[in-house]
């Protein structure tokens, strides 16, 4: 027969028996909706159905099946009226106990019947029990059957039962093995030599049905031979997918910007402090690729401190010295108020024309800023998100610098870009952030990125001396404010909470300040939001740079980027509540002058054991590195990345933490196989990103 096989990639769920419009899209909820996409839903875990263990054996925690006679039923009425059966097999007995239980069912459990239970086995009272176990009456002259294999777990959905997808699984692995080319193999024989476990349909059967001897402990952490193949097919096929957006780009043409030029040299010679050895570097690196025809993609990582505005302060003057417009986009208003304020006081006395552009920024100022970024009046533009609102159009957009990237999504990054591709030219980019990424992540989530780091901060910092204290001990905090901000410093207050209401937020933000202001009558407290209306935000943050407020009560709205050297106190309530690369984030507002700062983390007890390991990480260290690595390994990507961006890497099988072992191994076969086999890598990358290959496009 000539009949080719359709791959299971382009088969629909609804080819199963039993999958209706109805459950088709239920399963489309799991992110499910081919028979490749089921085959890739793997277990979350295993029962063990195969062997009848003895009962003299059990321990608590067991998950097993058992079988014996029954020798004792009876209705136990203590605080809650249960039935006890009791089960004996000849090595050991222990009783089933049920709280729910019908008159027929109370009946067919008497003394003498055969059962075969499943269940976990826990300790009660007097003996080992087993809960509401699964059970059947056995017929001793027909023995039954155990199961063959494993009995596997899945992750379900609201309405599509385990035993349902264990059927759909059942039928879809028949499937495979009548047509196993239906799930091509795409890994070149060199890679697959690695794994035990080679072939792919081979692989997903075992692991939708191992075998009883399979070692269980591997399979839960993911670490079983058979999981790190599929894992590995799959951050292979992200990584391709990054790498040929990289080569894409690198095609494609970009203004290119002489390096010297007397705007650099003028703003060096103004500037009160000179450059560390790391920015200097990092400013090498981004003239290089801003001489190039071909985009910057450059993500510079620098800590908190680390100088990384002035850095993209000298890239603007190069496009702008190049007869260029610069767009510098900040994730708040805020920040983006901080960053005008900062590049006015630099580049305005280099005759530099400056726009600034928020959502708020509304009728004629608003077309003013729009007339004159579309003539090119305007050679840099400040703002936030709303750089890429529709009717922005630049005259010549040579170079778009985003601020605390972690907070804009891989698309945005791509709006912003396509803002300025106009008759073929695409501006360059210039990604500054703050969130040190570990380098196995980053090669990962930003292989499409350059990396420049700044790994030193500026001379005469002194670290944060961070103290952990417990809420009871607010008094003697107040205290501390007192003390700190009479002597002429100042502090900032930041309340954080659990919800995600911002009203709630401002709302405590708000009780607070009134407290602290009624503690505290001989200070100047301010207060600021998101809610805080623009002008007085502008305002109170003006005010407490400018020294005319010593206390700054605040949400974690100041958490990027705001600069005040004078301030030298932070007091965080309830920083269990955050992450530990946000706190850092936090923390950083102090310590940026010359004065020892200090920052309590103020928490609410009880602390659970990890959020006091969490805490005392950022007592002991201030390398944000070591802050990152280790948020990564206690919380995870999608935290330490911000979600958006690992929303993108949606990873059904690897796990970027566990599985950072094999991401160099990932980079060098992405690279191979591109070479290589274009056709294989481009089928890898429909296979694992599917729809979502156009971000890979873009
Ligand atoms: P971040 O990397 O967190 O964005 P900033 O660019 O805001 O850091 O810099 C923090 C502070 O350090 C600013 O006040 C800035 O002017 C100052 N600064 C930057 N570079 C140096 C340097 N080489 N020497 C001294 N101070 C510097
Ligand atoms: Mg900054």
């Amino acid at each position: 027969m000539e009949s080719a096989t359709k791959s299971l990639a382009e088969q629909p769920v609804t080819v199963l028996k039993g999958v209706g419009a109805r459950i088709a899209e239920k399963l489309a909820r799991l992110g499910i909706t081919s028979l490749q996409d089921l085959l890739f839903h793997l277990p979350l875990r295993y029962q063990d159905r195969t062997r009848i263990q003895p009962i003299g054996g059990l321990r608590r925690g067991d998950q097993v099946v058992i079988e014996g006679e029954i020798d004792l039923a009876e209705i136990k009425f203590g605080r809650r009226r249960s039935l006890m059966v009791h089960l004996s097999d000849g090595t050991g007995g222990l009783f089933l106990r049920f709280f729910h239980f019908s008159n027929a069912q109370r009946e067919g459990l008497n003394r003498g019947v055969r059962l075969r239970c499943f269940g976990e086995v826990r300790s009660g009272p007097n003996s080992l029990e087993m809960v509401h176990p699964e059970y059947q009456r056995i017929d001793p002259d027909q023995p039954m059957a155990v199961e063959h294999s494993l009995t596997p777990i899945y992750p379900t959905t609201e309405g599509v039962h385990q035993l349902t997808l264990r059927g759909l699984m059942q039928q879809t692995l028949e499937w495979l093995q009548r047509e196993p080319e239906g799930l091509p193999e795409w890994l070149p024989a060199s890679l697959l030599g690695r794994f035990p476990q080679a072939g792919l349909a081979e692989t997903v059967a075992y692991l939708h049905a191992p075998p009883p001897d399979a070692d269980q402990r591997q399979l839960l952490s993911g670490t079983h031979p058979a999981q790190q193949r599929l894992s590995f097919e799959e951050l292979l096929a992200h990584q391709i997918s990054l790498l040929s957006m990289r080569a894409r780009h690198q095609r494609i043409a970009a203004p290119s910007f002489a390096a010297d030029n007397r705007l650099k040299q003028a703003l060096l010679a103004a500037l009160p402090f000179e450059l560390t050895p790391a920015q200097h570097r990092v400013v090498e690196e981004i003239e290089q690729d801003l001489q190039l025809a071909t985009p910057m993609q450059r993500l510079v990582q620098g800590d908190v401190g680390s100088g990384k505005t002035v850095v993209s302060a000298l890239a603007a003057l190069q496009a702008i010295g190049g007869g260029s417009q610069v767009a510098l986009m900040a994730p708040t208003e805020l920040l983006a108020e901080q960053h005008l304020r900062n590049f006015s006081q630099w580049l305005l006395p280099l005759g530099i024309e400056i726009g600034w552009l928020t959502g708020r920024l509304k009728g004629r100022p608003r077309e003013a800023v729009i007339e004159g970024v579309a003539s090119g009046r305007i050679h840099l533009v400040v703002g936030t998100h709303a750089l890429f609102q529709q009717d922005v159009v630049f005259s010549d957009l040579g170079l778009v610098i985003i601020d605390e990237q972690h907070r804009f999504g891989v698309h945005q990054r791509l709006a912003l870009r396509e803002k300025g591709n106009r008759e073929g030219h695409t501006p360059h980019q210039l990604i500054m952030t703050a969130t040190p990424i570990p380098r196995t992540l980053a090669m990962t989530a930003y292989a499409d990125l350059d990396l420049s780091v700044i790994d030193t901060l500026p001379p005469g910092r002194r670290p944060v001396a961070t103290a952990v204290i417990s809420e009871q001990r607010r008094d003697e905090v107040v205290e501390r404010v007192r003390a700190a901000c009479t002597q002429g410093r100042q502090a900032y207050w930041v309340c954080t909470l659990i919800e995600e209401s911002e009203a709630l937020q401002c709302q405590a933000a708000e009780d607070t300040e009134k407290l602290l202001a009624e503690a505290l009558p001989e200070l100047r407290v301010a207060l600021v939001h998101g809610r805080v209306k623009q002008e007085e935000k502008e305002r109170v943050m003006q005010a407490f740079k400018d020294g005319a407020v010593d206390l700054l009560v605040a949400t974690t709205v100041i958490e990027v980027g705001v600069d005040v050297p004078n301030a030298s106190l932070m007091i965080i309530e309830n920083p269990e509540r955050l992450g530990l690369a946000q706190l850092h984030q936090l923390r950083g507002r102090v310590g940026r002058g010359s004065t020892e700062s200090h920052c309590v983390l103020m928490y609410h007890p009880p602390l659970s054991a990890n959020a006091k390991q969490r805490l005392a990480i950022l007592r002991e260290t201030g390398d944000g590195f070591v802050i990152a690595q280790m948020d990564l390994e206690m919380r995870g990507p999608g935290e330490v990345l911000g979600t958006r961006q690992t929303g993108e890497m949606q990873l059904r099988i690897a796990d970027l933490v566990r599985d950072q072992g094999m991401l160099e191994e990932v980079r060098g076969a992405a690279e191979m196989l591109l070479q290589s086999d274009p056709r294989a890598a481009a089928h890898l990358v429909k296979r694992w990103l599917g729809e979502r290959v156009d971000y890979a496009k873009a």
